[in-house]
């Protein structure tokens, strides 16, 4: 653990641009807690020593999860956030607009009940529980509730019952050789292979299946890995899919999925409101330099703050093209391990249709497909807790997910209508009622969707993206830099506690008032 060094007590200019997403100062994060700030105000390792605040940059999960503990614990904290909204890539449309509740990024709280960070986090802020829908127990124990549509150029139909379950028979079959691949692989040859290269052996083990089974098969693998991981398979490194255990922190090894009534934006706005926090949106970091008694960081109007210390926490794609300079440079070794990590290309269509009548009753259904020229792969939609309207999200990835945007509105919505009633038989389908495409991968406060480990690289590039710089008084966090959950919502939130506890002197206090909080992001931890 890096400490930090006790500051100067020089005062710093604060000068600060956009406007402020919440200003009320309200109950504090643990506002049942029996520590409170003032009966304990040494907790926060700078508060007495030093006047200038602790500066985040970036309002996603990670910034807003960092910034809440600080508070908690009594730290002067400043919240920057470039775009006029927060929740990053977990932002939902405001209700009042077309999307109610509906998220524009991140969707499903993995494992569900059992993903105790944001279980606990909705308990603590006495927000309703999660709506659990489904997931890979709907995929694994409930199959009746399912729905998989197959395509291949020349057949677009729903599976029969029967057909799922040759699919996930076969798919638990080719998991195992998979496993049986690796070891032997990385025993003898000891280096990296894909996952398409690992699935292909796999499969070369395996006896004969008709065309249909394999064509469904590679269906799967498509759907699973360019949606869950980011990218295709052949990019993905194996020895990082085997390594890492991503369901382990879910208990029971259950990863049932759930959503947050409202949409992920209740958490942000709940975690602002109670902790009274300041959020600066509008305010774009270009720069974060060592000043003469602390860390400048500078906006993209040239307005300074001085900050004792800062947690960075913009997505990888930012840092790699480099949408902030840093003074002195972030050292070779941690941007080349920065580098090798991959960023995914994943795109989301929400479609909203008025009328849900061509929904099923189940509260959840995932459909699969596609196209020759891989235009979209998967969708799914949730009646049960959205009730109406009704929306199908799709997701696109690579070439599609980039070229999206610049697509004309009525012509997505064309396709998809096409695309369902193909895939349906009927013409229920109709024109939406309205749409939305997102911009993760043309938005310069983005870059791209998630993180991932590309075959040839490793994990242990995130661990060296987390260590500080300018000696521990820049600290980085995100969900790239969480080994254990990249990519996810939780992941991005256990990173922004472990930077904020970085900070404060009796880290293990928290440890003990949050202890189902208390997910380590490094394996070796
Ligand atoms: C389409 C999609 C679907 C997903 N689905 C799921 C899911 O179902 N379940 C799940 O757990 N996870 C999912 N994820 C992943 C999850 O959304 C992210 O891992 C998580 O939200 C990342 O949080 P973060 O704090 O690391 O980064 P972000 O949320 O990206 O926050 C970083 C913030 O920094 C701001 N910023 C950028 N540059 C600057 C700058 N120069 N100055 C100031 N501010 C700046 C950005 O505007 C942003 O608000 C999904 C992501 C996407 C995109």
């Amino acid at each position: 653990m890096v400490l930090l060094n006790l500051f100067s007590l020089c005062h710093g200019k604060l000068s600060l641009t956009g406007s402020l997403y919440n200003s009320s100062h309200k109950k504090p994060f643990q506002n049942k807690s029996k520590v409170s700030k003032r009966e304990d105000p040494e907790l926060c390792e700078t508060e007495g020593h030093h006047p200038h605040p602790i500066v985040i940059v970036g309002a996603g999960a990670a910034g807003l999860a960092a910034a809440a503990i600080l508070i908690d614990v009594g730290c002067h904290v400043e919240v920057l956030e470039a775009q006029d909204k927060i929740g990053g890539r977990a932002f939902s449309f405001d209700t009042s607009s077309n999307f109610p509740g509906v998220d524009g990024g991140a969707h499903y709280v993995l494992g569900g009940k059992y993903n105790s960070i944001i279980s606990s986090l909705l308990n603590i802020l006495e927000l309703p529980p999660m709506v659990e829908v489904g997931g890979d127990e709907v995929y694994f124990s409930k199959r009746s509730s399912l729905e998989m549509w197959m395509s291949t150029n020349s057949r677009k139909e729903l599976l029969s019952n029967n057909e799922i379950d040759i699919t996930f028979d076969i798919e638990s079959m080719l998991q195992e050789t998979l496993r049986v691949v690796w070891s032997e692989w990385s025993a003898s040859v000891g280096t990296d292979i894909s996952i398409a290269h690992g699935l292909k052996s796999a499969f070369a083990r395996l006896p004969e299946f008709s065309a249909f089974t394999k064509a469904t098969i590679a269906w799967h693998h498509y759907l699973k890995f360019n949606y869950s991981l980011g990218a295709e398979p052949a990019l993905l490194s194996l020895r990082d899919f085997m390594d890492t255990n991503y369901t382990s922190f879910y208990k029971n090894g259950v990863a049932n999925n759930a959503i947050i009534r409202g949409g992920m934006q209740v958490i942000w706005d709940a975690l602002v409101e109670k902790t009274g926090m300041v959020v600066q949106t509008g305010f774009q970091v270009v720069e974060i330099r060592e000043g003469p008694h602390g860390v400048i960081v500078r906006g993209a109007d040239d307005s300074e703050i001085e900050a004792s210390a800062v947690i960075v926490t913009v997505p990888l794609g930012v840092l790699l093209g480099n949408g902030i300079i840093f003074e002195p440079p972030i050292e070779n070794l941690k941007f080349g391990n920065m580098s090798t990590l991959g960023i995914a290309h994943v795109a989301t269509v929400i479609l909203k249709y008025n009328d849900n009548s061509f929904l099923k009753d189940s509260s959840y259904h995932g459909m699969g497909y596609i196209s020759s020229n891989e235009w979209l792969y998967y969708s799914n939609s949730v009646k049960e807790g959205y009730k109406s309207p009704a929306y199908e999200t799709f997701y696109l990835t690579e070439s599609a997910a980039r070229e999206i945007k610049n697509v004309d509105h009525t012509v997505v919505s064309n396709k998809f209508e096409k695309i369902l009633n193909e895939i349906h038989g009927t013409d229920a389908f109709y024109p939406a009622d309205a749409i939305y495409v997102s911009d993760w991968n043309t938005n310069e406060f983005f870059n791209g969707t998630w993180s991932y480990v590309p075959v040839g690289a490793n994990s242990s590039a995130r661990d060296v993206y987390a260590e500080p710089a300018f000696e521990g008084r820049v600290m980085f966090a995100g969900e790239a830099t969480c080994t254990t959950m990249p990519g996810t919502v939780h992941g991005a939130i256990a990173s922004g506690f472990r930077e904020a506890l970085r900070i404060i002197k009796s880290p293990s206090r928290w440890h003990v008032r949050y202890p189902s909080m208390n997910i380590p992001c490094h394996h070796t931890l």
